[in-house]
């Protein structure tokens, strides 16, 4: 795993606990990582950048990664803005002020991490796999939604969380059932799959 100490990175976190902000948790950012470091991923598309900290951290996990991030609140994204470039990565972090749903892209990456609006991910997984290269990988984080999705529904009291919990529960079966993909999913942090293009 790649230990950083860097002090912004810990204003980043700091920030992020402080503002709310649902930052990758650490085991899931140290998995991201060494995914990245093994697989010599070199491009990446990240859906949801919230402040910056996860597209930071697979940048300094790798000096030669370029990243595109979208991010559609604007107040994180002016925050993402700020952090990138106090860590001076705008060369390696292109950050995109935008909903989503309305961005096509002709590029190409390695890997699509989709970290956006849980209830869109199969939307997201079927438009943006277009942007994927030849044996390219997308990640998915929070399948488990804060343990929501492995608790019985009549535990669960919001109704907000229901819906998104069905939606991520439908996501899993989209997963299972892909042919054009194979996916493994990983209990670290709240939990991450990864679909790799057959
Ligand atoms: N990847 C970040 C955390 C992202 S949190 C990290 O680990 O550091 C999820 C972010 O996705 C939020 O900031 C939210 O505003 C953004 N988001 C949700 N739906 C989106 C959409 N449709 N388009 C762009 N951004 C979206
Ligand atoms: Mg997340």
């Amino acid at each position: 795993m790649v230990e950083l100490d860097y002090e912004e990175i810990k204003n980043i976190k700091l920030y992020a606990q402080k503002n709310n902000v649902p930052i990758m948790q650490d085991e899931g950012i140290s998995f991201l990582t060494t995914f990245i470091i093994k697989n010599k991923i070199k491009s990446v598309l990240e859906i949801g950048t919230a402040i910056g900290y996860s597209a930071i951290m697979m940048a300094l996990a790798n000096p030669l990664l370029k990243i595109t991030s979208v991010e559609r609140d604007e107040k994180r994204y002016l925050e993402a803005l700020n952090n990138v470039k106090k860590l001076n990565l705008e060369d390696r972090i292109t950050l995109i002020f935008k909903d989503a749903t309305d961005l096509t892209l002709d590029e190409k990456f390695d890997l699509v991490f989709l970290d956006a609006a849980k209830a869109q991910n199969t939307n997201f997984f079927k438009s943006f796999s277009r942007n994927l290269n030849d044996n390219g990988f997308i990640i998915t984080d929070n399948l488990d939604f804060h343990g929501f999705v492995n608790q019985p529904e009549s535990e669960i009291k919001s109704k907000n969380v229901r819906a998104i919990v069905r939606k991520i529960k439908e996501y899993i079966d989209f997963l299972e059932q892909n042919e054009a993909f194979e996916t493994n999913f990983y209990k670290v942090g709240d939990g991450v799959s990864v679909s790799r293009k057959k």
